[in-house]
Formats: structure tokens, C-alpha cells, sequence
């Protein structure tokens, strides 16, 4: 039986969704799969999961340039770095190069309108038949959701930051 490529979504306001796709990369790594992970918003520091990967050979990892910020209004350079990411996701979509894809907080930059949804969704609908794809981020665009195998919401029920203020720390945050 052939591996059918899923197309995953995790959203939601809760914490949650890029360590799950963190997770799936983890369990792929050990069957020695090929994957790729592609983060479209940079941290503020070098998270220690982008360490960590280092050492596990079949997993590649891009972050895209500047990255982009918590902005509630998108630059020009927003919109060039999204294009330039969306354009090496494609690639990487249709290459049969890779058995899981993370495309991490692009839920993000399609809500800020920094790419054009269907664009996205004819391009994942190329991809080679047997590449899984996880796509984090709040807000994924409701067509996405229709067309996913799998959608995930993580809903918060408690943040220690909003109840206590404890900031980011290593491990938990970054
Ligand atoms: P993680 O990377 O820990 O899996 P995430 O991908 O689900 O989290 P994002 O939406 O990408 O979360 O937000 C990045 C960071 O913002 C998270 O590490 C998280 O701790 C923090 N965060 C998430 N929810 C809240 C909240 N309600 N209040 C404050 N900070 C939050
Ligand atoms: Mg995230």
C-alpha cells in the first residue's frame, strides 16, 4: 500500500501548533523520512528546536530571511518575503524531494493577505501524492480547512503569560 500525503492544519489561539508539527518531524526523522520545514515568521531568538535539528540528517530547515513580525499593518517587505517563501514551498511541494513539508505560521501570512489564498491552495493541490503537509498558524483561511485531511484547533483554556505575565523561556517558548 502506498503512503497517501495528507494535507494537516493545525490553528488556533492556543499554544501548541508549531510544537506539534515539531513533534511530527521528530516521528518522521526516526523512519529516517525527508523533510523539510519552512518557517515563515522568525522569533525574536534562535529557537532551540532550529539546534536541534542539526543533528537529525534527513530534515532541512529554512527560515526565511528577516522573517516577518507581529505587525498589524504588512510592508512591501512582507509581501516579497512571503512571495520569496511561498515561491521555494512550491518548489519543494512538487520536487518529490521531501515525505513531510511543515509549513509553519503560514496560516499567519495568509491572514494578513500577504499571499493570495488560492494561489496557495492550487499549489498544494500539485504536490507530489505521497508528501505529507502540515501548515501552523492562528487563523487558517476556512478554504484551506475544507480542503485539509486533517484540521486541528487549539483552543486556550489558560496562557501563563495573559494569568500570571511569565514571559517566553527556553523550552517553552523558544
Ligand atoms: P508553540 O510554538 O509553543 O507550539 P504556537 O505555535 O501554538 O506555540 P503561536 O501562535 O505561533 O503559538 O505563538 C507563539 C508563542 O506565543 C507561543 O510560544 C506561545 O507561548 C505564545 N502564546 C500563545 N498563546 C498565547 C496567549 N494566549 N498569550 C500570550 N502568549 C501566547
Ligand atoms: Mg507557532
Amino acid at each position: 500500500m502506498g503512503t497517501r500525503g495528507l494535507l494537516m492544519v493545525f490553528t488556533g489561539d492556543g499554544k501548541g501548533k508549531t510544537t506539534a508539527a515539531l513533534g511530527m518531524v521528530l516521528r518522521a526523522a526516526g523512519h529516517q523520512m525527508r523533510i523539510l520545514v519552512l518557517q515563515f515568521i522568525k522569533g525574536a531568538w534562535r529557537p532551540g528546536e532550529t539546534v536541534a535539528a542539526e543533528a537529525l540528517p534527513t530534515v532541512h530547515w529554512l527560515t526565511l530571511g528577516k522573517g516577518f513580525t507581529w505587525r498589524s499593518t504588512s510592508s512591501d517587505e512582507d509581501r516579497v518575503l512571503a512571495s520569496r517563501g511561498w515561491k521555494k514551498a512550491l518548489e519543494a511541494l512538487t520536487s518529490n524531494r521531501y515525505d513531510l513539508i511543515i509549513l509553519d505560521e503560514l496560516n499567519v501570512v495568509l491572514s494578513h493577505g500577504l499571499l493570495d489564498v488560492s494561489e496557495v491552495l492550487s499549489g498544494l493541490g500539485q504536490r507530489s501524492p505521497e508528501c505529507h503537509v502540515v501548515i501552523t498558524g492562528r487563523g487558517a483561511p476556512k478554504e484551506l480547512c475544507a480542503m485539509a485531511d486533517c484540521v486541528t484547533e487549539m483552543v486556550p483554556v489558560r496562557h501563563h503569560f495573559q494569568e500570571q505575565g511569565i514571559k517566553a523561556q527556553k523550552g517553552i517558548e523558544f
